[in-house]
């Protein structure tokens, strides 16, 4: 069978219901359609973080680049040791981190050593200070101090080889990938250039902030979360405000994103009732699918591409947009990006605390707060009211409670799947 070349034809393959799209069929539809960004840039290390390497990252050097102490002591030579009873050893010098010795040791000698520093010529191991004694230039070793040769030694490459990949195109750049590439002395890296997301609210009740509220308004506060979401993925954004739900404005302002951003995220418009227009708007720019999904919140949903950019029409309750984002978005923006293996979010069982009402019929996103349980352990429960207006439950929950479609209530004890929103956000 040919892959299928349009989204319409994908999404008919394998008899889906629009109505009732599940989860996980949304999320790999949406997966066959994304393509990442090619252009790269060169950028100093410090700036690469949160960024993607486009390229690999291959180690100059060995790290560490000489064998060394792993602990303050003395330097010897394990055949030296007595099998039993102490070792008695003259010392000829001593190494310090960053100043090596300039002597080697041979047969019954040692050298003062300290953690980090070059081991001398003719030395094996390291006994720890703890185990030894020093008087007059002679340094007593107890029994049994070391047990092998080459104890308490790290060895030259034996972190990483000189022409070892360190990092893998496609590898996300953490605070550790930055100490990893200071230390082998790289400090500019190739990755892929920023996604740019342009991203609107649309609803004639919306007003930004900084503008008085008339009868009925109120403030717009998915463009903020949708800004702090996008920033932490580290997209180049472009906030377009407010667009009233009229034809021509919205015509306007998805034209105008798609052809400035590689993704237009809305929110809003897309429930029973808006959508029928924004529908007949969304089929002359491109090719978009309507869906219901099948979860709490986040229900409808539209994906699909306008002119040459992705787009991702959320929903307008302020809860929704955050848990369609994370469920959604997060990942395909993060393949966009170039990022490759990105898998699912990672997902834990822990025992409820609380229990919880829920009909089977729909994968249900809860507010949870995951808590130590007094006994080493750890228990969840959610934040309470779960409506999807009420953003504060997304401020006080530190995850997100999943419960699949097929179950129902949920009793104390239960061990239901939590993903951590540290991490995320
Ligand atoms: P809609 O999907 O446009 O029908 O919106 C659903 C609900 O979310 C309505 O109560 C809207 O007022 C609200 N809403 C939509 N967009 C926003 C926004 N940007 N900020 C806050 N609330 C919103
Ligand atoms: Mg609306």
């Amino acid at each position: 069978m040919t892959s299928p070349k349009t989204l319409r034809e994908a999404s008919c393959a394998d008899d889906y219901d629009p109505d009732s799209m599940p989860v996980d069929k949304a999320r790999s539809l949406i997966r066959e359609f994304l393509a990442p960004v090619n252009a790269t840039e060169r950028v100093h290390i410090r700036q690469a973080l949160s960024r993607v390497l486009a390229a690999d990252v291959v180690s100059p050097l060995d790290v560490p680049g000489h064998d060394n102490s792993a602990m303050d002591g003395y330097a010897i030579r394990f055949a030296d040791l007595k099998p039993t009873g102490e070792t008695v050893l003259t010392r000829v010098g001593e190494s310090f981190a960053g100043k090596p010795a300039t002597v080697a040791i041979d047969a019954g000698q040692c050298l003062r050593i300290f953690t980090g520093a070059v081991m001398p010529h003719g030395a094996d191991a390291v006994v720890m200070q703890e185990r030894a004694r020093e008087e007059n230039g002679r340094v007593f070793i107890a029994p049994g101090a070391l047990t092998k040769s080459g104890q308490n030694r790290r060895f030259a490459g034996e972190d990483l080889k000189s022409g070892q990949v360190v990092f893998r195109t496609g590898q996300r750049v953490h605070p550790a990938e930055l100490g990893m590439m200071a230390s082998l002395g790289i400090g500019e890296v190739s990755v892929y250039r920023r996604l740019r997301v342009a991203f609107f609210s649309t609803g004639d009740e919306l007003k930004s902030i900084g503008t008085p509220l008339a009868a009925g308004d109120i403030y717009d506060s998915n463009r903020y979360t949708l800004h702090g979401m996008l920033a932490r993925l580290d997209c180049e954004m472009l906030d377009m405000g407010v667009v009233p739900d009229i034809p021509e404005a919205l015509e306007h302002a998805f034209a105008t994103a798609a052809d400035a951003a590689d993704v237009v995220i809305t929110s809003g418009g897309v429930s029973v009732g808006e959508a029928d227009f924004v529908k007949q708007l969304l089929e002359k720019l491109g090719e978009v699918l309507f869906w219901k999904i099948a979860m709490k919140p986040g229900r409808p949903l539209a994906y699909g591409r306008i002119h040459d950019a992705h787009f991702f029409g959320l929903p307008g309750n302020p809860v929704s947009v955050m848990v369609t984002f994370y469920q959604f978005v997060r990942d395909a923006l993060r393949v966009l990006q170039g990022e490759r293996d990105v898998g699912p979010v990672p997902t834990f069982k822990v025992p409820l605390s609380a229990a919880i009402r829920k009909a089977p019929g729909r994968t249900e996103f809860q507010r949870g707060i995951l808590a130590s349980d007094g006994s080493g352990g750890w228990s969840v429960r959610t934040t309470g009211d779960q409506g999807s207006g009420i953003l504060s439950s997304m401020s006080h929950a530190n995850c997100f409670i999943v419960l699949p479609a097929d179950c129902g209530n949920c009793n104390i004890g239960d061990r239901v799947d939590v993903q951590l929103l540290e991490g995320l956000i």
